[in-house]
């Protein structure tokens, strides 16, 4: 439908909700990227009325809602880490059990460290190697020891994550029988024709171990309400969410490797090809737009990555465009933000190339 029609329907559904603010909920539900000239479906009607129930429920004024209800977590700013982890089967890097999770600061300071590390993880990788049975080679001890020590710093790289744009709760009805609670996942941007639906487990599949709802409100952590058909409350807990998220050491390693060519390409100026992997990297992330109400109005935006990833590559954009230069000690070559002239990460690095220098001028005696 249209999208006069698809507001008028919201109305009537929602029983005579403000037009202005339901507009707003659109924007914010549905991603700027639609736009209004789009074709508007059922889906999206229930994603708006889950928006606006969300927001009533919670007792907020409509002046100023909030989007909880159609928003991925990584979109509210936070990012979890879990205090250890292990590999299991030389595949998966999952907490390790009776692990705390606790938040990753996704602060300036700490993306500029992520920058760097995922770099260097990503730098030694090659891909496309093949073991004894056809598989990918197993993990040497090195690669492990520097996935478990990178995992321990910064968390999962949200690789699925990554995929959902935002995901509100779709009950699922097979006759008389509720199936069970189902989250409603988007897999691309919004907007996007085509885009596939699947179920919250569905789209996390083995990335996902157990179940993530519960029927009573978690005591610790955040978490999503849900209700069914029957009224019954159920809770998406972001907590088990989280702890039962877990990633493949390989792909994982070749996300750290495309992302460290792009930094190297980025930083050695090499810019044909960037711009497209940046564009295809910044696709999950989107852009946020507040409307500060007082004078002078103040419009703020900024991006808001899904995942840890996202992130990274975000940083590594804005970083790219202050000018990031690659240590010129050949036997470094990390990638380092510079003050001023320096050409070197460190002067651990600055010293280390002079007297390699210094010792090659050297006449052999
Ligand atoms: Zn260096």
């Amino acid at each position: 439908m249209k999208y006069a029609e698809f507001i008028s329907r919201v109305q009537q559904e929602a029983g005579g909700a403000d037009v202005d603010f339901i507009r707003r909920v659109i924007n914010a539900s549905l991603g700027i990227e639609k736009p209004m000239s789009a074709h508007y479906s059922e889906d999206d009607l229930w994603v708006i009325l889950e928006a606006l129930g969300g927001a009533r429920r919670e007792g907020r004024a409509p002046a100023r809602p909030e989007y909880r209800f159609v928003t991925a977590p990584a979109l509210e700013g936070w990012w979890f880490r879990s205090s250890s982890y292990v590999i299991r089967d030389d595949l998966w890097i999952e907490p390790a059990p009776g692990a705390e999770l606790e938040e990753y600061p996704l602060k300036k300071e700490a993306l500029t460290e992520l920058v760097a590390d995922l770099e260097e993880l990503g730098r030694q990788y090659q891909p496309g190697g093949v073991g004894a049975d056809g598989e990918p080679p197993p993990l040497g001890p090195r690669e492990r020891d520097k996935l478990l020590a990178f995992y321990v710093k910064h968390g999962p790289l949200g690789l699925k994550f990554r995929g959902v744009f935002g995901y509100g709760v779709v009950i699922k009805e097979d006759g008389q029988v509720v199936e069970d609670q189902r989250v409603h996942v988007r897999t691309t941007p919004f907007g996007r024709h085509g885009e596939p639906k699947k179920d919250l487990l569905g789209h996390f599949g083995l990335y996902l171990k157990g179940k993530c709802y519960v029927s009573k409100p978690p005591e610790t952590g955040h978490y999503i309400p849900c209700r069914g058909p029957d009224g019954r409350k159920r809770y998406l807990s972001l907590h088990l969410l989280y702890a039962g998220y877990r990633e493949d050491c390989d792909s994982v390693l070749f996300a750290a490797w495309t992302f460290s060519c792009l930094a190297q390409q980025l930083a050695s100026g090499v810019v044909p090809g960037f711009l497209l992997s940046l564009e295809e990297a910044l696709a999950n992330s989107r852009p946020a737009v507040g409307l500060e109400a007082r004078q002078p109005a103040r419009l703020s935006v900024r991006w808001e990555p899904t995942s840890l990833l996202d992130a990274a590559y975000l940083r590594l954009f804005s970083l790219g465009v202050g000018g990031m230069r690659i240590c010129e000690d050949p036997k470094c070559g990390r990638l380092f933000t510079p003050q001023g002239k320096r050409r070197y990460c460190s002067d651990r690095c600055s010293e280390r190339h002079r007297k390699e220098r210094n010792r090659k001028r050297q006449p052999a005696i």
